[in-house]
Order: structure tokens, then C-alpha cells, then sequence
């Protein structure tokens, strides 16, 4: 099997990248390095079977040619985080919106099939629990720079549907819930790698709003055995499934066990989110995904625990810190 992954040297694409390669796949990936980096691919760049090409989902030749190579294209890459979409958000809108067409216009050409990553932002602030593949989407007004997020992703579903209609383009799409894991940077403001590397450091573990919202965080290993399943099931196509975990957990809760797993004595700051992001910011206050409908198609399991997470994000951290890891978070989170 020949895969396409795009934004393959991102925190999700390499982990995915690494289980195809480990599943006997031929792997391509295209990613201009913007958020994706080297690092994350170091351990594959020697593989025979796979390719690296830097380079944007938007430059259509070489597109052309990659996706031209390929029996499955993976479509991750897109402007990551809520962060980044406010302070880059014409760079964001467009990568996501033409990039996502660009792939869907030549996977047509070439008769390919699609997988297009999506993410639960797509249900804007509906709140209810949990949230079902066909729930409405709820969305602030415009002038609020996040909900661009949402609207460049929820295209993205719109054009792969239509493509999928008027076409007859096998596509399967998935919403990813709050997915993390070794690697995921804090750069762009996910609140797991923030939390575990100010604890590391000393640092205020930085909890935004009253810290009462909720979300079901996903580990990354998880999240890319799902995908890695879903292109291979044909009763996926034309489909769409959340992928996120079964825990819910409040942001308050969160930042009192990175402190207790990493034994550090930061202290834990309440920061208003006009500070943290922008006047008028607007967070979801919970996101449950129902899980359901991925359940009674692949086996799709939650195989850690929000303990266990942490303890592997936080010896990575250690690790790109300088530190040894040790064996001290895992003991902390059997205890
Ligand atoms: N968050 C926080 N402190 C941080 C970064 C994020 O309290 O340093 C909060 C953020 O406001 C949100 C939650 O953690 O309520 C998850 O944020 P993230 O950006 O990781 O994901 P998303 O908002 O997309 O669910």
C-alpha cells in the first residue's frame, strides 16, 4: 500500500507515518516544516520505504506528482491550534480551505481515496454530552478570530461531501478530540505540553477562564491506529466519526495532576481569557465526543489513561528538556 500523508512531520502525521511504515506501507509526506519539524521524523528518514518531501499541500506540481504515486491520500495538514488561528488567521484560513481543495480536486484526477482529518471545533459551542457525528454546529459571531478555525474546517467537510456526491470520490472523515501524546508542541497553545513543561520548569501551570471547562483528550497512538483502520474499511467511505476519549476531565483537575505526576512546586495562576488569547475569546465549556459510531465499525479503544498520558508526555518533555526521564511520574500515577 502507498500512503500520502500531509503534514506527515507533524505531531499526529508522524506518529501516523511511523505506524504505516511499522504496518509495511510505502509512505510519502509532503510538509512545508511550519509546524511539522525534522525531529519528528529523524527515527524514519533512514526507512527504505519512506519518502519526505518539504514542500506546501498548496504547491500544486508537486502535488501532482505525490498524490499521482499514491493509493490513499491522508489529508492532516492544516493550521494547528486555536492559538496560532488567531494570531496567523489568513495564513491559517487559507492553508486549511485550498489546501483541503487542492487535495480533494487532484485525488479526484488521479481516482483516489481521501481521508480528510477534522477536529470537534466543528461543534463550535454546543455543549451537549456527548456529541454525535450529526449534532448542530453552534458558532459565535465573525469578528471572533476562533470561530474562523471552525468555519475553514467545517469547508473542509462540506467540499469532501460534495466531492464525494457529485464525483462518487471515496472519502472518509474524522473528528479529532483533543488528541495528544509525546511530541505535540505547546508553541501553539495545547494545554497539555503547556502545562507539563511550565511544571517541569518551575513555572505558573498558566489555567485559563475559571478552569471549569471540560475536555476528553485522546492519546496520539490511539487516534493514528483508528485512522490507520478507517482507510482500510470500505464501509467507512462517505462517512464521518469522531475520534476522542471516553474521560472527561475539568482544565482545573488537568493542571492539579501535572503537578502531582511531575512533583513540581509551581503554583497554579487563573488567567483571565482576554489575556490568554483575545478580547472577547469564547472557549467551549465541555467536549464529550460519542464514540459510538467508530465503535461499531473498527475496534477503536481508549488504551490509556489520562494518568498514563500525562506520565509519557512528561518523560518526553524530560527528555527534549536535557533531563533523563524517570520512572518517578509512572510510580506517581500508580500511587
Ligand atoms: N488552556 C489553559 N491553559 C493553557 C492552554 C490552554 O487553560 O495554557 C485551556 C484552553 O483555554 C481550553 C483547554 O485548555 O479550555 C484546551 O485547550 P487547547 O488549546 O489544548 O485545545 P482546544 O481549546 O482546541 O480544545
Amino acid at each position: 500500500m502507498r500512503l500520502l500523508i500531509t503534514g506527515g512531520a507533524g505531531f499526529i502525521g508522524s506518529h501516523l507515518a511511523e505506524l504505516c511504515i511499522r504496518e509495511k506501507a510505502e509512505v510519502w509526506i509532503i510538509d512545508d516544516l511550519s509546524t511539522g519539524s525534522l525531529d519528528n521524523i529523524q527515527s524514519l528518514l533512514p526507512h527504505p520505504n519512506f519518502h519526505f518531501v518539504k514542500g506546501t499541500v498548496l504547491d500544486r506540481e508537486a502535488m501532482v506528482t505525490l498524490v499521482g504515486t499514491c493509493d490513499i491520500v491522508l489529508h492532516l495538514a492544516a493550521a494547528v491550534g486555536v492559538k496560532l488561528v488567531i494570531d496567523q488567521p489568513l495564513e491559517s484560513m487559507h492553508t486549511n480551505i485550498f489546501g483541503t481543495e487542492l487535495t480533494l480536486e487532484l485525488a479526484d484526477k488521479f481516482r483516489k481515496k481521501v481521508f480528510i482529518t477534522s477536529t470537534s471545533e466543528i461543534y463550535g459551542c454546543n455543549d451537549k454530552v456527548p456529541l454525535s457525528e450529526d449534532d448542530y454546529r453552534i458558532y459565535g459571531s465573525t469578528t471572533i478570530a476562533r470561530w474562523s478555525y471552525a468555519g475553514s474546517k467545517a469547508m473542509d467537510e462540506f467540499l469532501a461531501l460534495a466531492y464525494a456526491k457529485v464525483k462518487g470520490l471515496p472519502v472518509v472523515i474524522a473528528r479529532l478530540f483533543n488528541t495528544v501524546g509525546p511530541r505535540q508542541t505547546g508553541r501553539y497553545g495545547m494545554v497539555i505540553p503547556r502545562f507539563v513543561r511550565q511544571a517541569l520548569q518551575g513555572e505558573p501551570i498558566t489555567v485559563y477562564g475559571d478552569g471549569r471547562q471540560t475536555r476528553s483528550f485522546t492519546y496520539v497512538g490511539d487516534v493514528v491506529r483508528a485512522i490507520f483502520a478507517l482507510i482500510q474499511e470500505p464501509k467507512a467511505v462517505g462517512e464521518i466519526f469522531n475520534i476522542g476519549g471516553d474521560h472527561e476531565i475539568t482544565i482545573a483537575d488537568l493542571a492539579q495532576r501535572v503537578k502531582r505526576l511531575t512533583g513540581s512546586a509551581s503554583k497554579i495562576r487563573l488567567v483571565p481569557y482576554e489575556e490568554a488569547y483575545e478580547q472577547g475569546f469564547e472557549d467551549m465549556r465541555r467536549r464529550v465526543p460519542n464514540t459510538g459510531k467508530i465503535k461499531s465499525l473498527i475496534d477503536f479503544q481508549n488504551r490509556l489513561s489520562i494518568d498514563e498520558i500525562l506520565c509519557r508526555v512528561i518523560d518526553s518533555e524530560r527528555q527534549s528538556l536535557g533531563r533523563t526521564p524517570t520512572s518517578a511520574a509512572h510510580e506517581a500515577a500508580a500511587n
